[in-house]
């Protein structure tokens, strides 16, 4: 099958040269702390999660540790990472399979692929890196890296072409070591044939049919996906004593289980009135903060946020008074965290 990819030695050797000294690479390394990496690394770059990767596996060093934690205490571990719903798969993964396989993952292709939250890479990953399967893993850097080197002129963004990817990645993988030829790739998109493809330092430019037609740049080929939505919010971070008023976000929801302050959207909210009709008195504004820009999915936020001070609590509908000393325990979204950071630090408290 080796025949199925020219340049396959030229990548393994290249591979072996290069390959950078991950945790998540080695030995040693358990079936289930590839899983954890995969995951991490499936939309944020391995520089970043190394030290994400690093606590979560201090915290949570087996499938049973994690099964047995609060999804609070996971999305804790998880904060800052962003995209929390893969946080939240690892754990309803993790639970299922100390229900179903006595907390190990399981070997076979089949069974790995009926554990929740496995999608074909997933699947593809663990087979092959964990297990040392042949199995494709096809993710972003593969398919920009293929669609160049066959010179396919199919938009990636469609799951039947996905699929396709899957296929050919297959039957280009050798059947001796297999794995390595599916990372070397992995990490070839990601090293070398990046958005801007630097071919000249590529170990497989020989057998490359898009830079042999000069089409390098132009692929691969990717419809825009859903547009980007511009969100502006005004937070009213509420203090009575020593407490402040936060949500926390119910399961289920975008950002579910992370806390934030109540928030109005748009400009139009007059939030003085607001709060006088939620509170019945006059709040007193002790601190307007700078604009706060975060974005998650494909929302752009803008965030503007006013200290408010009140005499006497009040309920409203889910929202909890949360002593400041406790905050540094409590996982936030990524953009109430940093404003979380500057009204502790205005109101003289240690910064979570
Ligand atoms: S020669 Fe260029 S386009 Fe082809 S695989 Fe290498 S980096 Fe990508």
């Amino acid at each position: 099958m080796e025949e199925n990819f020219a340049g396959s030695s030229q990548l393994i050797a290249w591979f072996e040269k290069i390959k950078r000294p991950f945790p998540w690479r080695g030995p040693h390394i358990s079936p289930y702390a590839v899983w954890v990496s995969e995951v991490m690394l499936q939309q944020t770059r391995a520089e970043v999660v190394i030290p994400y990767f690093l606590r979560w596996m201090k915290r949570f060093p087996t499938i049973i540790s994690l099964a047995e934690a609060s999804e609070e205490e996971v999305i804790k571990v998880w904060e800052g990472l962003g995209y929390y719903a893969r946080a939240r798969r690892l754990l309803q993964a993790a639970r299922f399979l100390l229900e179903h396989h006595g907390g190990q993952l399981p070997q076979e292709i089949e069974s790995l692929a009926k554990i929740p939250g496995f999608g074909p890479y997933t699947v593809g990953a663990v087979a092959s890196f964990a297990f040392h399967k042949k199995a494709p893993a096809v993710d972003g850097n593969v398919l920009r890296f293929l669609s160049r080197y066959l010179l396919i002129q199919k938009d990636i963004a469609k799951p039947s072409v996905q699929q396709e990817f899957r296929r050919l990645t297959y039957e280009m993988l050798p059947q001796e070591k297999s794995w390595v030829v599916m990372e070397a790739m992995i990490e070839l998109g990601a090293t070398v044939c990046k958005k801007t493809p630097n071919c000249l330092l590529c170990p497989v430019s020989q057998t490359c049919k898009a830079f042999a037609q000069g089409m390098a740049k132009k692929l691969p080929i990717k419809s825009s996906g859903q547009p980007i939505i511009r969100l502006t919010r005004q937070a009213a971070v509420i203090k009575c004593g020593d407490e402040l008023l936060l949500d926390q976000v119910p399961s289920g929801q975008v950002m579910g289980g992370l806390y934030e302050f109540p928030f109005f959207e748009g400009t139009e909210t007059n939030v003085r009135k607001e709060l006088e009709g939620l509170t019945g008195g006059s709040p007193l504004l002790i601190a307007s903060f700078d604009e706060i820009r975060y974005g998650f999915t494909r929302y752009s936020v803008s965030l503007t946020a006013a200290l408010w001070e009140i005499q006497t609590k009040f309920a409203w509908n889910r929202y909890k008074w949360i002593r400041m000393g406790e905050m540094r325990r409590l996982p936030f979204s990524s953009g109430h965290r940093r404003l979380c950071d500057k009204v502790l630090q205005f109101l003289g408290e240690e910064s979570i």
